[in-house]
């Protein structure tokens, strides 16, 4: 049997996640295919094909999808497994795009999804949390595909790239539906990537304002290199964008070290980020939860510590 998984990129480089996915489907012990849909997107190919956990990598190269919409990239994929029948399971990241086509799938396909999978027990038995992550839930599927969104923090981004697979262009399907994407906005950032950063800065309702958060947090940040996150609180009152949330309704990210400033650490905040290595909290209240899951903590003002900290770094 073999193993799919849905390579995530921008029709130039794949997304760090899809490294993440790999490393998740060769639990399986069973060949890895890749399909890469896109749009002028031969160098995503050509890195797929060096990574040597990869047997083949198969490419729809189409101006339809070079928005990647949830909807296209579902019927292709759908159109792929009907075609290929040695295909038992199919893996994409639990990412915006992975929770939007893989339901989609599964619903063609007349199966169950499993979501946000962060163990892979079996070939049919796998892990996944429930409750913002307070519980694990064991499941057991007998579907005749199981179709899986992984959460990439559980996995390994370590992928050997001395491979070299063979490819195969497909054919692509037609576009029955009549959405077509009229902007997208990207957050400028020369900060990193919130999901794959080493170090990330999080701050919350303390920082009182957009301008202070960037103020005093944006200096610590250059100087560790790290990316900037937020607490919901802290997006909701406009300090941050909306894509800097951490937490179950916002990323879940696992750094080396993640600093908590100024912000409670409430069940629904912990449950994107206390995987993370080192927990560094900064609180006036000492009875702050983010304490109980924090390596260091500080109780003090972080209108007086972060700056101080920056200028010692
Ligand atoms: P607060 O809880 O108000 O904490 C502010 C902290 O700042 C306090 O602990 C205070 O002591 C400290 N502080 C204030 N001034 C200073 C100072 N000068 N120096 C040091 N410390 C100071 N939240 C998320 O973060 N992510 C999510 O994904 C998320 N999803 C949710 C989903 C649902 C369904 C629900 C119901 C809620 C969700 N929330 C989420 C919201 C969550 O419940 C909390 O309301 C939110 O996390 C609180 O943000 P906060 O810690 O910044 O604010």
């Amino acid at each position: 049997m073999t193993s799919l998984v849905i390579v995530e990129h921008d029709n130039t480089n794949i997304a760090p996640v899809t490294k993440n996915v790999i490393s998740a489907a060769k639990k399986f012990n069973v060949g890895i295919w890749a399909i890469v849909i896109g749009h002028n997107c031969l160098a995503v190919v050509e890195e797929i094909k060096s990574f040597s956990a990869i047997k083949k990598v198969f490419y729809i190269d189409n101006e339809i999808h070079k928005d990647h919409l949830a909807e296209l990239h579902a019927d292709q994929i759908n159109h792929f497994i009907i075609q290929n029948t040695n295909v038992d399971t199919v893996l994409m990241s639990t990412s915006s795009l992975g929770k939007e086509t893989i339901p989609r799938v599964a619903a063609l396909q007349n199966v169950s999804q499993i979501s946000d999978v962060t163990n892979i027990l079996s070939a049919n038995e796998f892990e996944r949390p429930i409750y913002a992550g307070n519980l694990i839930s064991r499941i057991s599927s007998s579907e005749h595909i199981k179709l899986l969104t992984v959460r990439p923090t559980k996995f390994d981004a370590e992928i050997n790239n001395e491979g070299n697979a063979s490819k195969e262009v497909i054919s692509c399907i037609e576009n029955i539906y009549k959405k077509e994407l009229v902007t997208r906005k990207h957050t400028k950032t020369d900060r990193p990537d919130l999901g794959s950063a080493k170090v990330v800065i999080s701050g919350g309702r303390g920082l009182g304002s957009a301008e202070n958060y960037l103020n005093i947090l944006g200096p610590l940040a250059k100087k560790l290199n790290a990316a900037l996150g937020a607490s919901r609180a802290a997006v909701d009152a406009g300090y941050a964008p909306n894509d800097y949330q951490v937490g179950q309704t916002g990323k879940i990210v696992a750094p080396e070290v993640y600093f908590a400033v100024g912000l409670s650490g409430s069940i629904q905040h912990l449950a994107g980020m206390k995987d993370s290595k080192i927990i560094v909290a900064i609180n006036k209240d000492p009875d702050a939860p983010i304490f109980e899951v924090a390596s260091y903590g500080l109780v003090a003002d972080l209108f007086e510590v972060i700056p101080e900290l920056t200028s010692k770094l």
